[in-house]
C-alpha cells in the first residue's frame, strides 16, 4: 500500500473527477508543470473575494483590515512551512519572478545610492555560478545579469547518470565566485542535489546561494535552517496553491541589504519629488497591491499539505517514482533518463521510447487520457547533453497512485503497437 491514501486525496480534487477524450479517466501525470488543486484552496479564495476583499495595507476600512490580516497571517504560515520567520518571505508572482528580483537587485546594486544597497553588487571580473541542469528560469536571469554587469556565468556539469558533476566544485566556485543558483531538484531529471555540499564550498568563499525549490518543496520536507542556503524560490501553483503567487525567502540579513527590484506604491517609506527611501524586507520587494487572494490560496495549499503531512507525501513519491522505474523498465525500447534508483531522485521521471519521437508518445497518451509533458522540459542544455531531442516525462503528487502508472506504460506499449514498433520478445506487450 501507499503511504497516502489516494482515494480520499482523490475526492479532494473536483477536478480529478472529469473526464477526458471521450469518457476516459483523466490520469494527471503532469503535476510537475502544474498540480491541480484541492476544493479547500479554491474555497479560500472564493472566501476572501466573497468576505473581505480589499487592497491589503491600506485603506481605514474593515473590509482593508481583515484582508491584510489575511494576507500577514498567510505569510506567517508560508513561512513556519520552510521554518522562516514572516520577515523572510517575499510574495512574488513566481519562481521565474522570484529569480528575477534577485538577479535584478544584484545589478541594481552597482548604482544603488545607499552603500548598504551595494553589498551585493556584481560587476566585472565576478562570477555567478549554475548548474547544467537548471531550468531556464534559473539560467536565464543569470545569463542577463552577466551580460548587464560584465560578470562571468560559469557551471557545473553533469554525470552520465543524471547527476551533478561536484568533482571540479573548488575551482567553479572560487573566490570570484558573487552567488550560486542551484535547483534542489531537477524538473527533468529528478535528480535531488546535495545542497549542503555546495553550501559548504559557497562559505568558504563568501559566495551567496539560491537554492531553486520549484520540485523541492512541493514535495519533501524543507526547512531554510537545515538547508543552509541564503536565499530559496518557490511557485504556489506546483504545490497545489493557485497561479500567481511565488514566494522569495532571503536570510533577513541578506534582504536587507538588497535594493528594489520593483518599485511604486507599497514599498515606499518616504516620499519626496527629489526621491524617495523604500520599507524593510520583505515589503521593499513587494511593489503594488499584491495578489492577495491567492496568497491566502496557498495558505490554504500549506494547510492541506501539513495535514498530510511532508514527509508521508515524500515517502509517498518514493514509492511511485521507485514503482514506475521498475515498470518502465520492464518496457523494451524505454529509456529513462535521470538516475535509475531512487536515493536522491525525486518524481520526475523523464524518458524516450526508441523509434518514436516524443510528442508521438504524448499524443497516444492523451488519447488515452494520460496527461504527461512533452519536449524540452524548459532546460534545453539538459536534453542536449544526453543527446535527445525532446523526451516524454511524467510526474507524481499526493494524488497519484500505482494505477496512473500502470495506465502509463500500458500507454507506452499501445504507443508502440500503434506505431509499430514494439520489439519481439515483449510477450506483455504483444497479448495485453
Ligand atoms: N524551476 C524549476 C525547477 C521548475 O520546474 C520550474 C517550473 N517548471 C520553474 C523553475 C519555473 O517556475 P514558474 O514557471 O512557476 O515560475
Amino acid at each position: 500500500p501507499l503511504p497516502l491514501d489516494v482515494g480520499a486525496i482523490r475526492a479532494d480534487f473536483p477536478i480529478l473527477t472529469r473526464t477526458v477524450r471521450d469518457g476516459k479517466r483523466l490520469v494527471y501525470l503532469d503535476s510537475g508543470a502544474t498540480s491541480q488543486k484541492p476544493r479547500s484552496v479554491l474555497d479560500a479564495e472564493r472566501w476572501f473575494y466573497e468576505n473581505i476583499n480589499a487592497a491589503p495595507h491600506r485603506g481605514a476600512h474593515q473590509l482593508a483590515e481583515e484582508a491584510t490580516g489575511a494576507y500577514e497571517e498567510a505569510r506567517a504560515k508560508i513561512g513556519a512551512f520552510i521554518g522562516a520567520p514572516e520577515r523572510e518571505i517575499v510574495f512574488t508572482r513566481n519562481t521565474t519572478e522570484a529569480i528575477n528580483l534577485v538577479a535584478y537587485a544584484l545589478s541594481n546594486a552597482v548604482t544603488a545610492k545607499e552603500p548598504e544597497f551595494r553589498t551585493y553588487a556584481v560587476g566585472q571580473g565576478d562570477e555567478i555560478v549554475v548548474t547544467e541542469m537548471e531550468h531556464h528560469a534559473d539560467l536565464i536571469p543569470w545569463q542577463q545579469l552577466c551580460e548587464r554587469t560584465g560578470a562571468t556565468l560559469r557551471w557545473l556539469g553533469l554525470t552520465d547518470d543524471g547527476r551533478l558533476d561536484l568533482s571540479n566544485l573548488a575551482e567553479v566556485i572560487n573566490e570570484r565566485t558573487k552567488l550560486v543558483a542551484v535547483t534542489q531538484q531537477s524538473n527533468i531529471l529528478g535528480t535531488i542535489n546535495p545542497i549542503g555540499e555546495i553550501v559548504a564550498r559557497a562559505r568558504e568563499v563568501g559566495a551567496l546561494v539560491l537554492v531553486d525549490g520549484a520540485q523541492s518543496v512541493p514535495h519533501q520536507p524543507v526547512d531554510v535552517t537545515e538547508l543552509g542556503a541564503d536565499l530559496l524560490v518557490f511557485s504556489g501553483h506546483k504545490m497545489l496553491g493557485p497561479t500567481g503567487v511565488g514566494v522569495l525567502w532571503g536570510r533577513y540579513e541578506v534582504l536587507d541589504k538588497l535594493p528594489p527590484f520593483l518599485t511604486g506604491g507599497s514599498m515606499i517609506e518616504v516620499v519626496r519629488m527629489e526621491g524617495s527611501t523604500f520599507m524593510p524586507p520583505p515589503q521593499r520587494f513587494e511593489a503594488g497591491v499584491p495578489m492577495t487572494a491567492q496568497v491566502v490560496g496557498l495558505g490554504a495549499a500549506v494547510d492541506y499539505l501539513q495535514a498530510l503531512g511532508m514527509a508521508k507525501v515524500e515517502e509517498h513519491e518514493k514509492a511511485l517514482t521507485g514503482y514506475a522505474l521498475a515498470k518502465l523498465a520492464e518496457i523494451p525500447g524505454v529509456t529513462v533518463i535521470g538516475p535509475a534508483d531512487t536515493v536522491a531522485r525525486g518524481g520526475a521521471v523523464s524518458f524516450t521510447v526508441e523509434d518514436i519521437h516524443p510528442h508521438d508518445v504524448g499524443q497516444v497518451l492523451d488519447d488515452l487520457g494520460i496527461a504527461v509533458r512533452v519536449g524540452h522540459h524548459c532546460a534545453w542544455p539538459v536534453v542536449r547533453r544526453y543527446g535527445v531531442p525532446a523526451t516524454t516525462r511524467a510526474t507524481f503528487y499526493v494524488h497519484t497512485g500505482y494505477d496512473d502508472i500502470d495506465a502509463l506504460a500500458d500507454g507506452i506499449r499501445e504507443a508502440q503497437r500503434f506505431f509499430g514498433v514494439a520489439p519481439s520478445g515483449d510477450s506483455e506487450g504483444a497479448t495485453s
